[in-house]
């Protein structure tokens, strides 16, 4: 009955202007001409109602097809074309019919007649009457494009917006952020998996909340002076102190410390108040140096010179400022440092794991999950905030495509599917932690965890952590993949501790963690935004976990 009536109105429509070609092409005696002003006369009023129901049996044939663009418009243009296909006909074969301008207005009148309500029944009467639902089923004509690109859009744009402050814990970007995303779920009629979906846990954390200054004074006078801009030139490291100096001057790290023993101890003990200038080569070498010279040269001020800011969280806090700037922004010449810092370490910061489930037809205590994080890196003083659109709005605008998917009546999966979006990743994994510690459902039930985080690209194809690990699980979403072409191309790579699912993976539930590459590089700074992102591969890789949870038993 479904596929009958899917099939009705193509067939129909097809007959519909056969049979008006035929009634308007074969020859005729002579009609009375109808003046041009009289346009609800009788000839106008018949024209009107053919090209209704062309228009209306078109459209409906148009709207089966989600594929298809501006199904309207095309439906309209068609029947306005056939229309003057028609006159021109009757003119140039003389049938004995006249061919008037005016027919081609009452045509047009008609076909948007017909096809608006061709649209009104098709997408709000039929689905919801009964009766006719069975002619024109819900799945026809209700039917929504997945995933909706257009939806994803918006959710990354939104989670990425200055309203949300980077989601991270300056003013309470985090909160903000989770209570549109409950707001989602709910909507999307999820049942929470916790109490207002949210499992609340705490963390220790290093925040910029207030002043964020850093400028170059050369000291000879000449240059003048340089002031760096928050984001673009420099950032605070993670774990960096806030203070406020005036004309502090800078020392080189001399690289012969790492040599002599001797020279790290006399060197150090010459740096007094000074600022320690360094590259991030020279930083990862610190280590090595014995821990009197280290404590020194941590008791002060550092400014790091990096090829590229990358931002980062720390739960603790150094004793001296941080600074990392970009190494061609620094300005040459002899330096005095101006800075002005907030910098506070906030403990056991209230946020939260929010967690919801579609309960499984036929085995509701078997669990496959889908998980992101929602959290990012919140902001760098007060008008610096780091979008992350593609880290991982785009992880979670995914995910809210599947949760949508599954959440449909008619895709009722047979186990249940769970959906976790993860705060505080980017403080080190610290959401699925509390979580595998805390579980709210049974680790042992999960059949398979799939992460999804920077899902904003896909040029290249996509990666899959943990690929070398469940190899069969593996093998089988390449043959996903190939038999749709879902993306061009999957990778896999060993376990690795960087997303969600490696504290699963550690429990020992089986998880890949998926992530798209190409495009964009913007990682953990200001230039991670929404219009930076293709979402080239986004359509594919909804197919891809769809298909692959089906597989599992979500269908
Ligand atoms: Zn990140």
């Amino acid at each position: 009955m479904k596929t009958l009536a899917r099939r009705l109105p193509g067939p129909l429509t097809l007959l519909w202007a056969a049979a008006m070609s035929v009634l308007t092409l074969t020859p005729a005696k002579e009609m009375p001409r109808t003046p041009t002003w009289e346009l609800l006369s009788f000839d106008t009023a018949a024209h009107a109602g053919v090209f209704a129901v062309l228009a209306g049996l078109a459209g409906l044939w148009a709207l089966q097809h989600p594929r298809l663009r501006h199904p309207a418009r095309w439906v309209l243009l068609g029947c306005i074309a056939f229309g003057a296909l028609i006159e021109v006909l009757q003119y140039v074969m003389a049938v004995g019919r006249h061919a008037e301008w005016s027919d081609l207005l009452s045509d047009g009148i008609g076909a948007v007649i017909g096809l608006g309500v061709a649209i009104m029944l098709g997408r709000h009467l039929l689905p919801a009457a009964f009766g006719l639902a069975l002619l024109l089923p819900h799945r026809t004509y209700a039917q929504v494009a997945e995933p909706d690109l257009a939806r994803a859009r918006r959710t990354i744009a939104e989670l990425a917006s200055p309203r949300l402050h980077g989601r991270g814990y300056v003013q309470q970007g985090e909160h903000l952020a989770a209570t549109y995303l409950r707001q989602r779920l709910r909507r999307l009629g999820l049942q929470p998996l916790a109490p207002d979906f949210t499992q609340p846990f705490t963390l220790n954390v290093n925040t910029f909340p207030g002043k964020m200054q850093l400028a170059v004074d050369d000291a000879t006078g000449i240059h003048g002076s340089e002031e760096l801009v928050p984001g673009r030139d420099f950032i605070a490291s993670p774990n960096s102190a806030g203070t406020t100096r005036l004309h502090t001057g800078v020392t080189k790290l001399d690289t012969l410390i790492f040599a002599s023993p001797d020279t790290a101890i006399a060197w150090s003990r010459r740096l007094r108040q000074q600022a320690l200038l360094l590259t991030s080569r020279d930083q990862s070498q610190l280590a090595r140096l014995a821990l009197p010279v280290r404590q020194r040269l941590d008791s002060a001020a550092q400014i790091v010179l990096v090829p590229k800011l990358t931002a980062s969280l720390s739960g603790s806090q150094a004793p001296a400022p941080r600074f990392e700037v970009v190494a061609n922004r620094w300005p040459s010449g002899k330096q005095l440092l101006r800075w002005q810092l907030d910098a506070q370490l906030i403990r056991n910061y209230p946020t939260q794991n929010l967690a919801a489930i579609v309960r499984g037809s036929a085995r509701p205590d078997s669990f496959l999950v889908v998980s992101a994080h929602y959290d990012h890196l919140g902001m760098m003083g007060r008008k610096t905030y780091f979008p992350g659109a593609n880290d991982n709005a785009s992880g979670v605008a995914l995910l809210l495509e599947l949760a949508a998917h599954y959440a449909r009546p008619e895709n009722r999966p047979p186990c249940s599917v769970v959906f976790l979006l993860f705060g505080a990743e980017e403080a080190g994994l610290l959401g699925s932690r509390y979580f595998v510690q805390h579980p709210l459902v049974p680790l042992a039930r999960i059949k398979f965890l799939l992460n999804l985080d920077l899902l904003g690209t896909g040029e290249e194809g996509a990666t899959v952590v943990n690929g070398r690990v469940h190899t069969a699980a593996f093998t089988h979403l390449m043959a996903l993949n190939e038999a749709q072409h879902y993306l061009p191309r999957l990778t896999a790579r060993g376990p690795a501790a960087n997303s969600d699912h490696f504290p699963f993976s550690e429990a020992g539930v089986p998880a890949f963690f998926l992530y798209t590459r190409g495009g964009s590089t913007a990682y953990h700074d200001i230039n991670d935004q929404p219009t930076a992102l293709s979402l080239a591969g986004f359509a594919g890789a909804f197919g891809l976990a769809r298909d692959f949870l089906n597989s599992l038993g979500a269908r």
